[in-house]
Formats: C-alpha cells, sequence, structure tokens
C-alpha cells in the first residue's frame, strides 16, 4: 500500500479519492504523549498504518514500545494528542465521545489477552447479548452466535459457563463475541499471549480463518513471530513510528 504521511489536520480518508473502497482503518500523523513527572513520555511520534478492508495485519514489537496504546486509538477508547483515525474511511478524532462510542459499537470489534466474558452468562449468551444490545431479536442473535461458536469448534459448549470452559475456549468464546456484530475491524491485543503454546496456535489458527472467512480487517498485537507469518502483513513500532516488516 503506497500511503505517504498526509499534512497535519487532513480530513479526506486515505485511499478514498481513487474509487477504491475505504480503508478499513488509517492512523495519519498519530502523538500520544503521557505526562511522567514534569516531562513527557512520547509513546507514538507521528504513526502512520492503513489496512484495507479484509487485510489481517500483525504487530509484533516489544514490551513497553507503544502496541497497547496504539491498538486503544485505533479502537477510539484513547484519544490521540495529534493525528487522525479513520475508520471506513471516516475521520473520528473529532468526533464527540458519544458518536465515537456508536462507531466503535457498530465497527469494531475488540479481543484482550483476558477473555472478560461475563462469568455467570453461557457462551451462547455471551455472543448474543452484543448483538441483542444492538437490537437483534435473541432467535436472530443466537443463530449468528450458534454459527460464530460452531466454526470455532465449540458447537457442544453452548451452554457452557466461561469458568466451565478451558483457557483456550474461553479465548474462542471471546474470539466470537468480537465478531458478533459482523465489525469492520478487529483488534486484538496479544490474543492468545495467556495460553500455552500448543493451544496459542490452535486458537490463533481458529481466529485467522475466521478472519479470513468473514473478511474483517484485524491488527493483532502478538510477540510470536510464527503466528504472525500468517497474517497477511506485519509490522513494528519503532521510535513511535509505524515500520513494515517483510
Ligand atoms: P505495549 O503494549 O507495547 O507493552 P503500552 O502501549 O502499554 O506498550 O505502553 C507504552 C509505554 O507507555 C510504556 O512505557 C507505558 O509505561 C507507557 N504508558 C502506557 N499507558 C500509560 C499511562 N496511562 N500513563 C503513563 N504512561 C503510560
Amino acid at each position: 500500500m503506497d500511503m505517504h504521511a498526509p499534512p497535519q489536520g487532513r480530513t479526506s480518508a486515505p485511499g478514498s479519492s481513487a474509487g477504491r473502497p475505504p480503508l478499513a482503518l488509517a492512523l495519519t500523523g498519530v502523538v500520544r504523549r503521557y505526562a511522567q513527572g514534569q516531562a513527557a513520555l512520547e509513546i507514538l511520534r507521528g504513526a502512520d498504518l492503513a489496512i484495507a478492508q479484509g487485510q489481517s495485519v500483525a504487530l509484533v514489537a516489544p514490551s513497553g514500545s507503544g502496541k497497547s496504546t496504539l491498538l486503544h486509538i485505533a479502537g477510539l477508547l484513547e484519544h490521540s494528542d495529534a493525528g487522525e483515525v479513520f475508520i471506513d474511511g471516516a475521520p473520528t478524532a473529532r468526533l464527540p465521545d458519544a458518536e465515537r462510542t456508536r462507531i466503535r459499537r457498530l465497527a469494531i470489534g475488540f479481543v484482550y489477552q483476558f477473555h472478560h466474558l461475563l462469568p455467570e452468562f453461557t457462551a451462547l449468551e455471551n455472543v448474543s447479548m452484543p448483538q441483542m444490545i444492538r437490537g437483534l431479536s435473541r432467535i436472530e442473535a443466537d443463530k449468528r452466535a450458534k454459527e460464530l461458536l460452531s466454526y470455532l469448534g465449540l458447537g457442544a459448549r453452548l451452554t457452557h459457563r466461561p469458568s466451565e470452559l478451558s483457557g483456550g475456549e474461553q479465548q474462542r468464546v471471546a474470539i466470537a463475541r468480537a465478531l458478533a456484530n459482523a465489525p469492520r475491524l478487529l483488534l486484538a491485543d496479544e490474543p492468545t499471549g495467556n495460553l500455552d503454546p500448543k493451544t496459542s496456535d490452535h486458537v490463533f489458527g481458529a481466529m485467522t480463518e475466521l478472519v479470513r472467512a468473514t473478511g474483517v480487517a484485524a491488527l493483532i498485537a502478538t510477540h510470536n513471530l510464527d503466528l504472525a507469518a500468517r497474517m497477511d502483513r506485519r509490522v513494528t513500532l519503532r521510535e513511535g513510528k509505524v515500520v513494515e516488516l517483510a
């Protein structure tokens, strides 16, 4: 993807003017600083990243380099200090919080290192609930939830509560939940970082298959280079900027 850093304050989406579909995610000139005593710690220093629809990108960088910060900004959970975040071609930085929340719910799915499932609900309910919150009937929501969970090999675990599932199974449910509302963009922060290597491999494999099958764009932070090799592209963070890896 040929994407040059645009001038500050640009509000048209990169890639949108040439008759191509809008990028699922574009970050342009993203800066993020944290106050540290009197000084400011600049974690992101003009980060640019473009992810086309349906493209999967691994973010491979050492701890403390800003991966979570980048994912939080891309997911509209955190504001940047400068730069723009385009979701599906639309700029978001200056939108009111309520509108950012609406876009996040509609267009973005998250998977974290820990599953964050609701403990008192079954696997099926955990995946149906976000859809019902969006207005689907229970029957419609359950149908998609069953399809997603079955695809992830959990067809026989629908009525299990999180405590009755293994770590790998819990994480599969979290992946199904993230994709329940058919988002345009999946963001995952070390989604298998808490699993043993074999389980991690299986869960990551199932996730990448589902990402391909649903056509969602994905940005997935991982330490594991073998897992990263299964994605379409690999990027890292160097001195606060996104750098493409071979
Ligand atoms: P990674 O996900 O790559 O481990 P993070 O994005 O979590 O990195 O953090 C990058 C750096 O920013 C770290 O040095 C961390 O201490 C710092 N940092 C993250 N969040 C905050 C915060 N809320 N306040 C101050 N410093 C922070």
